[in-house]
């Protein structure tokens, strides 16, 4: 069976616009297993686009509680036991993720009374359990291995990159970080590092499209992003098999495209590159 992961949505941050990608969810699949990383808007359609059947979305990673990376969960967990889902759902997800689930059950509780009632379905709160992401070794069963380092994405302290190695392969997930030197020890080796990108000269587009100009936002994202020639060093430093690009800061406005991100990525890197699309399947 061929590993691929499948970017599900490559936008960094929640908004969406015309043109633009979606935001963030990975698919994996490794050593025969699914695996579901970040729920942003958009993908429970991306998966079906996939060919995934709901059902089989069983294991489920959250990075990180910023919304482009979790909005969609609860329609996603919701979609899916409608479509027939009986089987336990695990999640693994910072601290805080619990109130979001919560809070989506209420949101629905009228729905989901009835469907229990009216349909005869088990209880949709009763199929999900929700384990604390940290730092370290998250799984390791029958071969299959994930661990979480905890990356810079400041003001957010629960925030984590995460790997996986089944069959003698080896994927990493940098999530939302800064450049980080321990990325490249974290990602040594790996077959397919998939790692967020900015467009430093990018980010004053992104924010002359808002209504209100605050520094704050800018701030934020120059802080919490890694600049896309030093994506190529890290990618270099870690001596990975193939990167690819996701979380495009910015994404989906005019005057930035293909070519400025490759020339930026390779000024340090001269290996495989791939720049991530909505639904670009990525075999490894
Ligand atoms: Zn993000
Ligand atoms: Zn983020």
């Amino acid at each position: 069976m061929t590993d691929f992961c499948a970017l599900l949505g490559v936008k960094g941050g929640p908004a969406i616009r015309p043109g633009s990608n979606m935001p963030t969810s990975i698919l994996v699949s490794l050593a025969g297993r699914t695996v579901l990383v970040d729920a942003g808007l958009g993908v429970t359609r991306s998966l079906c686009d996939q060919g995934i059947d709901l059902r089989e979305v069983t294991t489920i990673f959250v990075t990180h509680l910023h919304s482009d990376h979790y909005l969609e969960l609860g329609p996603l967990l919701h979609t899916a036991w409608t479509a027939g889902l009986v089987a336990p759902v695990r999640i693994f997800g910072p601290a805080g993720l619990e109130r979001y689930w919560q809070g989506f059950l209420a949101s629905m509780k009228d729905d989901i009374d009835l469907r229990i009632a009216d349909e005869g379905r088990v209880d949709l709160a009763g199929l999900v359990t929700i384990h604390h992401l940290d730092e370290g070794p998250v799984l390791h069963e029958d071969g299959f291995a994930v661990t979480a380092l905890r990356n810079d994405h400041p003001p957010l302290v629960d925030t984590f990159a995460l790997r996986f190695e089944a069959g003698g392969k080896r994927l990493v997930l940098s999530g939302d970080t800064a450049f980080m030197e321990e990325m490249a020890t974290f990602a040594k080796g790996a077959d397919l590092l998939v790692h967020e990108a900015m467009l430093t000269v990018g980010v004053e587009a992104v924010i002359s499209q808002l209504g209100h100009q605050d520094d704050r936002l800018r701030q934020h994202i120059l802080r919490s992003h890694t600049p896309a020639d030093m994506v190529g060093r890290v990618a270099r430093l870690a001596g990975v098999r193939h990167l690819a690009l996701n979380h495009f800061v910015p994404d989906g406005f005019p005057g930035f495209g293909d070519a400025d991100w490759t020339q930026e990525v390779r000024r340090a890197w001269d290996g495989g590159l791939t720049l991530g699309k909505d639904g670009l399947r990525i075999e490894f």
